[in-house]
């Protein structure tokens, strides 16, 4: 329906001439446009490219074009961290419109049935993952507005013929974050200098998320509502097409497909790489052509991970497309040529989006081809696949087993219940409470991609991670099955098992570290009052009648030794065990039948982690984020974010912990670090990750050590263009390794298995401690589990330490080599990163002496 208002009407008697000018530069071949829909200039007041458009307004706008026109629909999919509306729009002819939901079903009936006639392609064009690479969301409003307003009897046939789908923001807080500071230091007129503050965004700039994360690495890992929401959308209407526009440096020209051909991932039909890509590349080079814009493929980016917006899709058997535009960073800077302004950036990715569209079209057959091949080579493969299955499950982690089998859900997979009881080379799995992912199902390639942990690779230089096993990032007992198991009834959705109600004691409740909510349990019931206590060693105690064994770590609350009542305490425990959904017992006796009484000298209490996170200029914002997501999101925990240009003014003493991430801490000068060395020396933890940890030793924090580099050769020469693809093979990615980790140790509590597998993408190399018992955990003989591994790396990390203890005045020091947080997926490691948080004011470090 087309109403148009008296307002609208007054604002296009005034502004026509700009129309004509806008349109003109952006879309010059566009003909006729319908004078009924507002161009982005009338709507916002200003012409797009002299501002950084805000999201609301742009929300705004896309409700108006809603309202204006049948051609659009809108819907809202979700909402950001920070409350902004995350947007969807579909374009397509007023006739297909009508009966959407059938196109939608028959659609997706197609990929299976290979039946695609008479149903229009769907595409899907999305913008703006990293909120600081501001010229895609603009030029997504700038298509939009075409697609709803253009008359060009070419619009009209993409219309009819197709199902246009548009996130014009995937990264809302991130994009606001930039905007602001874009326009808050917009000069008149505008400023050229890359040194002036309007092209130098401060920490963590608007890259990021809410929550410091990078979106375009958590297609995959699916951590944030952001992705979750747009991951729904996506397998709802499962696209052809999906495009992700980004902006790369200043000096750099335009990037699209195809990309570099050595990278691409192995287990995507090669039919995608060698035929869509470069039929694509010629419908953008023209478009590009056409415009006089410079511009580059083949050279770069990789497609091997699937957490790309670009990436993901390829997995579906679509075909994904990145963009790359040089950034003008603000609304014009300058450039090794001429300045570059924001208005060029838009119109390079306004035209890429035109151009995706045309070539969509135009080659539909090779899309429906595509995505035909690909499900049926997935058949294929999986029926010669040796591996039948996966069994995996947790029976002591219902909580890491529940939000794996969400995400399996989340990425379309099969899943089924087990059945029955199996013992797989000694690991048992209950039926029941396990579960089964067979390789025969449609997503067999999604399958393989989480569960599978080696890829067969053509070149060694990874723009990122070389491994992304979701399995070993959980951390979960799996088994590889080579004989199918039965199929019961497919999972919908996961339910938390019932546990039974706790009931009161007069004597003491206890509970097992080893459930991943275990920590907030902790937290929860120190903010409630209690005085909780875990154990050093492990015992057995009887509960109802049967003896149960509490391991190391376990939790025990005594009830009389408490400021709170025995009912206070008793609700208190309740509601904590039933909102953290892991079994507390109540025990009325402090015997045990095997091992320590709860009574006991190795029972201590846990003090209250009060927490304080380094974070800012030279901080990795990411491993921080991921630090302030954990705790906010997962265990509803405060920590104090202290900026380190006002660290010298902070009071430490109000915290027993402190955490420093990887980072360069070059502000931190003499006075600020010997109060961080006084804070420790007065019975602070500090906990320092990768970097850190090179840090803290290299101050003198304790006597641990780094590997100093000997792999340097003198005399080799090379020729000049390999150093490249020479120098970035012995960088690392992204591996995951298996360490051996002391499960006797309180940064080991709640662990079953001292072989664990942690991710690994940097190179701080930990030696060994001289001291026996502070070496917790060490990189085995053959560490690499999966992913790639330059030889020289591989020496260097073979048994290094993975996690030292080191003792410095009545404080602590707790260095690992890693990051067990990695990107909010590494559930199988964050426990060893709450363990420090918990217990790290807890331990001894024996054996000091011997140092
Ligand atoms: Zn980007």
């Amino acid at each position: 329906m087309i109403r148009i208002s008296i307002l609208w009407a007054a604002v296009l008697v005034c502004s026509l001439s700009h129309v004509v000018a806008q349109t003109d530069y952006y879309f010059p071949a566009a003909g006729k446009m319908n004078p009924a829909i507002p161009t982005p200039e009338q709507f916002f007041g200003y012409a797009i490219g002299t501002q950084h458009t805000r999201h609301d307004r742009l929300v705004e706008y896309f409700k108006t074009l809603d309202q204006l026109s049948d051609r659009m629909k809108l819907q809202v999919i979700g909402e950001t961290y920070e409350h902004r509306q995350q947007i969807a729009a579909i374009f397509t002819s007023v006739a297909n419109h009508s009966t959407l939901e059938d196109i939608r079903k028959k659609h997706i009936a197609a990929e299976t049935t290979g039946d695609t006639k008479n149903i229009p392609l769907i595409i899907h064009l999305g913008y703006n993952v990293h909120g600081n690479e501001p010229s895609s969301s603009e030029s997504a409003i700038l298509t939009a507005y075409y697609l709803v307003a253009s008359e060009n009897p070419e619009t009209l046939i993409w219309l009819n013929d197709m199902v246009i789908l548009m996130d014009p923001n995937i990264n809302p807080d991130g994009r606001d974050r930039h905007s602001h500071w874009a326009n808050m230091h917009k000069a008149e007129p505008a400023v050229a200098d890359p040194q002036d503050r309007e092209h130098n965004e401060i920490w963590p700039g608007g890259r990021f998320n809410h929550y410091w994360f990078d979106l375009n690495r958590d297609w995959f890992p699916a951590v944030h509502p952001e992705s979750v929401n747009r991951i729904r959308f996506f397998h709802y209407w499962r696209p052809y097409v999906q495009t992700d526009h980004h902006e790369q440096g200043t000096n750099a020209t335009f990037y699209f497909d195809p990309g570099k051909y050595s990278s691409n991932n192995p287990v995507v039909p090669p039919y995608l790489y060698d035929s869509i890509y470069p039929k694509f590349g010629e419908t953008f080079a023209k478009a590009a052509d056409k415009m006089g814009s410079l511009y580059y493929t083949k050279e770069a980016y990789d497609k091997l991970y699937p957490g790309y917006g670009s990436s993901y899709i390829n997995f579906y058997g679509g075909a994904g497309f990145l963009f790359e535009q040089a950034s003008s960073r603000g609304h014009v800077q300058e450039t090794s040529t001429i300045p570059l302004t924001f208005a060029f950036t838009i119109r390079n990715h306004a035209t890429a989006s035109i151009a995706t569209i045309r070539a969509s079209l135009k080659e539909k057959k090779m899309l429906m081809d595509m995505r035909r091949i690909f499900f049926q080579q997935a058949i294929d493969q999986a029926k010669k696949s040796v591996i039948k299955g996966y069994i995996f499950n947790d029976a002591n982690d219902k909580t890491r087993t529940k939000a794996f089998l969400d995400l399996l859900l989340l990425h379309n997979l099969d899943v089924y219940p087990l059945a029955q009881t199996t013992t797989v080379n000694g690991k048992k799995f209950e039926g029941g409470s396990s579960y089964w992912v067979p390789t025969e199902q449609t997503n067999y390639i999604m399958v393989k991609t989480i569960f599978e942990k080696d890829i067969t690779y053509t070149d060694s230089t990874f723009y990122d991670a070389s491994t992304w096993s979701l399995i070993h990032a959980y951390g979960l007992p799996f088994a590889e099955m080579k004989t199918s198991v039965p199929l019961g009834e497919k999972l919908s959705t996961v339910k938390m098992p019932v546990i039974a109600a706790v009931t009161p004691s007069d004597y003491a409740y206890v509970f097992e570290l080893t459930d991943y909510n275990a920590h907030k349990a902790i937290y929860h019931l120190q903010t409630g009052g209690a005085i909780v206590q875990t154990a050093f060693n492990p015992y057995s105690i009887v509960i109802n009648g049967k003896t149960k064994k509490f391991g190391y770590g376990s939790i025990s609350i005594p009830v009389q030794q408490q400021n709170l009542s025995a009912d206070s305490l008793y609700r208190l425990v309740r509601n904590v065990s039933s909102s953290v959904q892991i079994p507390i017992y109540s025990v009325s006796t402090g015997y045990s039948v095997e091992g320590i009484d709860l009574g006991s000298s190795q029972i201590k209490t846990v003090k209250r982690p009060e927490v304080a996170m380094i974070i800012g200029t030279g901080v990795a914002a990411t491993e921080a984020g991921e630090i302030w997501h954990l705790l906010d999101q997962r265990l509803q925990m405060p920590i104090s974010k202290l900026d380190i240009l006002t660290l010298g003014r902070a009071s430490l003493s109000k915290y027993n912990t402190l955490v420093m991430v990887s980072g360069m801490y070059a502000l931190l000068d003499k006075n600020i670090t010997e109060k961080i060395r006084t804070w420790v020396q007065n019975g602070g933890t500090l906990i320092t990750l990768k970097t850190g940890s090179e840090w803290a030793i290299k101050q003198g924090f304790t006597k641990e050590r780094l590997l100093v580099d000997s792999s340097k050769s003198a005399g080799n020469r090379f020729n000049y263009d390999e150093a490249q693809d020479r120098e970035g093979a012995k960088g690392l990615g992204g591996s995951i390794f298996k360490v051996d980790l002391d499960t006797t140790h309180p940064i080991g509590f709640g662990f079953s298995d001292r072989k664990v597998s942690v991710y690994r993408n940097g190179l701080t190399i930990l030696l060994p401690s001289q001291n026996a018992y502070s070496t917790v955990a060490k990189y085995t003989e053959n560490p690499l589990v999966g992913g790639y591994l330059h030889p020289t790396s591989a020496k260097k990390i073979k048994n290094s330490a993975a996690i030292l203890v080191g003792a410095e005045g009545a404080g602590k020091v707790i260095m690992f080599s890693d990051d067990p947080n990695f990107r909010g997926t590494w559930f199988g490691t964050n426990k060893l990163f709450l363990n420090a948080l918990f217990f790290g004011g807890l331990m001894n470090v024996p054996g000091r002496g011997e140092e």
